[in-house]
């Protein structure tokens, strides 16, 4: 069978190698291998159909337009998104055309949970390897904002790396690039400026090497990053957009784009108003100073409030630990512990209304069968 080439070994080869396809995707394809499926990447998602990249019949690529219907799952954390790596039926003979069958399993996802609406969780993006958090150095450094980015970063699997942008408008970066890196601990901090070119080449060997997404507030200098990064406008796109009345939401004809240097970068409107999730994990790794303090702290439910024998306290006592840092800690911590209950409440209600369904139906179940052993007349 043709297909079996695809699951070969050299997975640097193939030709979805350029959208991160490698040995280990290969694995985890291969039992579905066969059938004419194919593996591909969706580049975008609407409304129960998807844009996926799969190798084409001349050792290139083609996109397909394909129905997510199959993989529809009422957990809207297993749906069909972009960066997604996918189970694709091409056969164009299906009712709705080619088709996603599976996906193959996340190595890493950014999921709106509590902060919006929908308290179940959307996932805005799959299988990220960077998260670049950008930071323009043109306005005031708000390190509690780029400990949030972080928290976010961490909590999705990805690996956080911070750009300072807009290097050209400051003198001296040297102790703006201290600050940052001092809130981000083993995190990479580079300095970039869109404007000389500064920081790109570095930026660019990073991101060769796998998927990543550009976070950060708006005016940060992420459309520009991605268009210097790209070699060319992305933002044309929305220009046309515009003009034919299509609306602003669409900024690029896909969300997932090859690197000229290599690697894919992920640029959807989602992913751009991310707040802050339920992400505890996250955060104990943006204050990992402080969880390796509070190790030190004598009674291990600490609060670092008053308690006698707090290691934490004592950092702050004797300067080796920043207040602000401390402060920042404990907002976010709250928030997230708020955030957390307020997920906790509509699970509880989702849960009784599970339950209330299914002694309904175990009532009825009840009933008909003892209706039907015994000859009875139904009881409601
Ligand atoms: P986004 O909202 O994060 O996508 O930010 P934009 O890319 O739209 O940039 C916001 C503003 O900053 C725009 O006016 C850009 O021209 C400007 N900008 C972005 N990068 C640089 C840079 O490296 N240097 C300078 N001087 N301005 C920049
Ligand atoms: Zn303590």
């Amino acid at each position: 069978m043709s297909s079996s080439s695809l699951t070969a070994p050299s997975a640097s080869s193939h030709p979805l190698a350029s959208y991160g396809w490698d040995e280990e995707w290969a694995e985890r394809f291969a039992s579905h291998a066969g059938q004419g499926l194919l593996p591909g990447r969706i580049v975008r998602v609407d409304r129960g159909m998807c844009d996926v990249v799969v190798p084409g019949d001349a050792g290139g690529l083609v996109t397909l337009r394909a129905d997510t219907d199959p993989v529809h799952s009422p957990d809207p954390t297993r749906v069909a998104c972009t960066g997604d790596w996918a189970v694709v039926d091409p056969d164009p003979a299906q009712p709705k055309g080619p088709s996603v069958r599976a996906l193959l399993p996340r190595r890493t996802a950014f999921v709106r949970s509590a902060s919006s609406k929908r308290s179940e969780g959307q996932v805005l993006a799959a299988n990220i390897v960077h998260a670049v958090i950008a930071v323009s150095l043109a306005a005031e450094l708000d390190l509690g904002r780029l400990e949030r980015f972080l928290s976010l970063a961490w909590e999705s699997g990805a690996q956080p790396l911070v750009v300072l942008t807009k290097a050209d408008l400051v003198p001296d970066t040297t102790h703006l690039l201290a600050d940052a890196e001092a809130a981000a601990p083993g995190v990479q901090v580079l300095v970039a400026s869109a404007a000389t070119g500064e920081g790109l080449d570095v930026l660019g060997a990073v991101l060769a090497g796998g998927t990543a997404v550009l976070l950060g507030q708006s005016g940060a200098g992420k459309s520009t990053l991605t268009n210097a990064l790209l070699g060319r406008e992305v933002q044309e796109v929305q220009a046309t957009r515009d003009a034919d009345g299509k609306g602003r939401h669409t900024t690029t004809t896909r969300d997932l784009l090859p690197l000229p240097g290599g690697g894919v970068l992920i640029d959807t409107p989602g992913l751009r108003g991310v707040g802050l999730w339920d992400a505890e994990a996250g955060l104990t790794q943006v204050f990992s100073e402080i969880e390796e303090l509070a190790a030190d702290c004598r009674f291990q439910d600490c609060s670092h409030v008053s308690e006698p024998g707090c290691a934490v306290l004592a950092a702050l006592e004797d300067g080796r630990l920043q207040h602000r840092r401390l402060e920042s800690y404990r907002k976010l911590l709250r928030e997230n512990a708020w955030i957390a209950s307020r997920t906790d409440q509509r699970a509880r209600a989702e849960m009784r209304r599970v339950w209330k369904e299914r002694s309904a139906a175990g009532r009825e179940m009840y009933l008909r069968k003892r209706g039907g052993g015994g000859g009875h007349r139904r009881v409601y």
